[in-house]
């Protein structure tokens, strides 16, 4: 079924999300739900997926569901080193349970370096697998900072992403 000249099911909703993370030494870096080799990794409480909070958060948003920080208090020690990919599966759940499924999402990191390209496929693919979406529903675009503020220094990585849902 091809997005494109399909109108919008009445019902349908939008929901925005972002995300920053500091960056320090050493690694993993995650991003997406996939292991990007990089000498430095993101840092917060959970496992600190800059993509898939944005992700989920636009998720949460579209569906009037509140937002990540809401769900997984980061005061929940359960929620210290967390899966983030645990995080988005349950806030689809949640989705679903409400009466919607995804009909495309569209997101953007910004991170100096690394560069992503190489990455953006499987990063596409993680994130409809997790979404139960084919990759076609699925955008990924990596921007860096241009050598400026946190991003461009890479003391930071950002993610945003707009999510649409329908109901089912
Ligand atoms: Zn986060």
């Amino acid at each position: 079924m091809a997005l494109v000249g399909e109108p919008a099911t009445p019902g349908s909703r939008v929901g925005i999300g972002h995300d920053t993370h500091r960056l320090s030494p050493g690694g993993p870096l995650k991003l997406g739900g996939v292991v990007v080799p990089y000498d430095r990794g993101l840092v917060g409480h959970s496992d600190a997926d800059v993509l898939l909070h944005a992700v989920t958060d636009a998720l949460l948003g579209a569906a009037g569901l509140g937002d990540i920080g809401e769900l997984f208090p980061d005061t929940d020690p359960a929620n210290r080193g967390r899966d983030s990919a645990e995080m988005l599966t349950e806030a689809l759940r949640r989705v679903a349970e409400a009466g919607y499924r995804v009909v495309n999402v569209d997101c953007i990191v910004f991170a100096e370096r690394p560069k992503l390209s190489p990455y953006k496929e499987t990063i596409q693919k993680r994130l409809a697998s997790l979404l139960s979406v084919s990759a076609d529903r699925v955008g990924v675009k990596a921007k860096t900072g241009e050598g400026l503020g946190p991003v461009g220094r890479q003391e930071a990585m950002m993610a945003t992403s707009v999510v649409l849902i329908e109901p089912c």
